[in-house]
């Protein structure tokens, strides 16, 4: 049998034996076009070198100021962690909690993982907790939105531009740097490579063959280190993470999540995102207020980015969501591909959508009670929030391996596999 990597492919179930890779190659899927490995040039030194950097960088960010600023006589400087103390004083622990989980003590975690597993590998000793922090790893990186706040704090700045002096400080500088580091370190982390580096890589199961589905074999690819693993098998014989075969019944849960996001978009149209409180009365601003507020003060960008994660995203997500489950429930003669790129825009896009939150939060940071101007969060703002963390969870619950054995099993004309396409790939 070949020594040659066997994969699954994790979208569509495709069993493909990967080629060997130089530095700077990547396989794709035959089938859905999946990348399914890139070979970075040297990870482990790039890698640790670059999550080094970001954790200083992040304990940087911690002690300074984040910004300063000042209207008409009055000077107020905020740390990083007062968008989440804000929070957290305004009565919205929960939003604090997500804040702060959000922008530093998960993306530390990652970081902190990363490095003391590729130190791991490097002195070629198997540390402490090595297994889990390895299982951990790809799990964490969708609620790394240290990116995401940064252009929350751009667009913060846009808003006051001209009514008020905003300086940025050290921290913030540190910030932009941490950011930078840590999207780096993302990029670099290759689960393919880190799993084979640890424990490297376990036979294909006996009798098993390429083009075809694992399923149709009965296999099962595993979503943490990728290995092709027997369906009978609970547990994946490397990595120990627990394997599932395309189950239709998890449609259920992704429409229940579905349904669960629609209802909280109300009350975060509805209710106020912000109250602003000033010496002429109070302003009650919800995040389509908030946009026609932006673009009366010709603010057309700001309107156009908050509109478009605010408003267009959300929606967009629970129609393509709810299109992809009734697809896979109820399969139609079309394109699988073109299905698959949208799949791939929703899990992509949707954390984008936590912009506003972060705005809400830094905006009432800098303009605590005491201030000409009083700057509060809304219920709006909870609710959106869950929203979106609610459409991140039911993007990550649907398999898209549905779209695909549901085209199999009703053997719809030109959908039926494709094995010319897996020329150069077979074992
Ligand atoms: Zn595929
Ligand atoms: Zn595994």
């Amino acid at each position: 049998m070949s020594s040659r990597r066997w994969r699954a492919c994790p979208e569509c179930d495709w069993v493909t034996a990967l080629p060997v890779l130089k530095a700077g190659e990547s396989a794709h899927c035959p089938r859905c076009e999946r990348e399914l490995v890139y070979r970075h040039d040297a990870p482990a030194q790039r890698i640790v070198a670059y999550a080094s950097s970001a954790f200083i960088m992040l304990l940087l960010t911690l002690p300074f100021s984040f910004l300063a600023f000042s209207m008409t006589g009055i000077f107020q400087e905020i740390v990083l962690f007062d968008a989440a103390k804000a929070m957290f004083t305004n009565d919205w622990p929960i939003l604090a909690l997500l804040i702060a989980l959000t922008i530093v003590v998960l993306p530390g975690l990652f970081l902190a993982a990363v490095i003391y597993l590729y130190v791991s590998i490097a002195l070629r000793q198997f540390l402490p907790g090595t297994l889990f922090l390895a299982r951990m790893l790809s799990g964490l990186k969708p609620w790394l939105m240290t990116d995401v706040f940064l252009l929350g704090v751009l667009v913060s700045l846009g808003k006051l531009y001209g009514m008020a002096h905003v300086e940025l400080g050290w921290s913030f500088v540190a910030f932009c740097f941490y950011v930078f580091f840590l999207v780096r370190t993302v990029s670099l982390v290759d689960a393919d490579w880190l799993w084979f580096a640890l424990l490297h890589e376990p036979k294909p199961p006996e009798g098993a063959y390429t083009g075809a589905t694992a399923a149709s074999q009965g296999l099962m690819g595993c979503s943490t280190c990728g290995l092709l693993n027997k369906e009978t098998e609970s547990a994946c014989r490397r990595c120990h993470s627990s394997v599932r075969a395309p189950s239709r019944f998890r449609l259920q849960a992704t429409w229940a999540l579905i349904i669960a996001a629609t209802i909280l978009y109300i009350p975060a149209n509805l209710y106020p995102m912000m109250t602003t409180v000033t010496i002429g009365g109070t302003i009650y601003s919800t995040i389509l207020g908030g946009v026609v507020q932006l673009i009366q003060t010709d603010n057309y960008v700001l309107a156009a980015i908050i509109f478009t994660a605010s408003f267009v995203v959300p929606i967009a997500k629970v129609l393509a969501l709810g299109y992809l489950c009734w697809l896979a429930a109820y399969p139609r003669p079309m394109a699988t591909k073109r299905r698959m790129q949208l799949y791939r825009i929703t899990e992509v896009i949707g954390r984008w959508s936590m912009i506003d939150v972060f705005v809400v939060s830094i905006t009432v940071a800098l303009m605590q009670a005491g201030l000409i101007m009083s700057i509060y969060p809304g219920a709006a703002a909870a609710a959106f929030a869950a929203v979106v963390i609610i459409t991140m969870v039911a993007a990550m619950t649907f398999d898209p391996r549905l779209l695909w054995t549901a085209v199999e099993t009703n053997t719809l004309g030109s959908e039926v596999p494709v094995k010319q396409e897996q020329e150069g790939y077979g074992s």
